[in-house]
């Protein structure tokens, strides 16, 4: 397996493989990884014939009171785990590489943007789309594959792809949990042992809008209001947000009609957790 630490022998390395008529694979990470970022090298795997996978935390996708600095990390750890998944390549730049100091052109997606995380998080979504245009730069992937975790950044990637023209195809990863349900983030490392059991929050209250859906219930209103006494019947669970929006566009629906995203993100003490589920009638 090869490490590569720098853009430049990154791309020089890709523009090789291209000529040769390789498919290139990537799994954008940010490192730490877990069962669900190994599912999503299983899968690009699957589909290609050189399997890269970026490492990097990316500080431009953080804002100023993030936890940029604490993000855990721990790449020998990651390296052994993308050895014994068969990567062919770890690209693992550092931010300085990444960016120049001057650097003054960034990529903004403006439709999907502005709701769910986008709200809580602005600029996040700026930082994600030209992280995310630079590593299709640098790597040159046929395919890439970004999990259905992170679904609102799922649905902006796809964007960015269709309307900047990359000959990229986006690969969706279903996401992975831990045997109780709770959604596998490099985060969850934060929780304290009650934040832990507590944030199981997430999983049940999705559980519980699904079998109400289940039940023949439509409005939106009522399932989301479940979703919210749900979480909010759990100490130290502070909602962000709690949303149901369309599946294609994420604009709030009343009625659910067509493909909708349950979204959600709740703070367990300084932690920040997202999860999601999607209904279709
Ligand atoms: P991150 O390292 O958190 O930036 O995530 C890198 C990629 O892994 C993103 O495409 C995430 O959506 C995906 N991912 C993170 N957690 C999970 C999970 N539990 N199941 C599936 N994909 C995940």
């Amino acid at each position: 397996m090869e490490v590569i630490k720098t853009p430049e022998a990154m791309q020089r390395r890709a523009l090789e493989l291209k000529r040769d008529g390789r498919v290139i694979g990537l799994v954008p990470t940010m490192g730490f990884l877990h069962e669900g970022h190994l599912s999503l090298m299983r899968l690009a795997r699957e589909h290609c014939d050189v399997l890269v996978v970026s490492i990097f935390v990316n500080p431009t996708q953080f804002g100023p009171n993030e936890d940029l600095e604490a993000y855990p990390r721990d790449f020998e750890r990651d390296e052994t785990l993308c050895g014994q998944e068969g990567v062919d390549m770890v690209f693992y730049p550092g931010a300085e590489n990444m960016y120049a100091g001057d650097a003054s052109v960034w990529i903004d997606e403006h439709a999907l943007s502005g709701v769910l995380c986008g709200t809580s998080r602005p600029g996040h979504f700026r930082g994600v789309c030209t992280v995310v245009a630079k590593l299709f730069n640098l790597v040159l992937p046929d395919l890439a594959v970004f999990g259905e975790k992170d679904a609102q950044q799922l649905r902006i990637i796809e964007r960015l792809v269709r309307d900047l023209n990359f000959p990229v195809e986006i690969i969706r990863g279903p996401i992975v949990r831990e045997p109780d349900g709770l959604a596998m983030s490099s985060r969850n490392k934060y929780l304290s042992e009650s934040q832990r059991k507590n944030a199981l929050c997430l999983w049940r209250s999705l559980r519980q809008v699904s079998e109400l859906f289940e039940q023949g219930e439509r409005e939106t209103t009522v399932l989301r209001q479940a979703v919210v006494d749900s979480v909010e019947s759990v100490s130290e669970a502070e909602i962000d947000y709690i949303e149901i929006v369309d599946d294609t566009s994420l604009a709030p629906v009343d009625e659910i009609k067509s493909a909708v995203l349950v979204a959600l993100a709740v703070k367990m003490g300084d932690t920040r957790l997202i999860d999601n589920a999607g209904l279709r009638p």
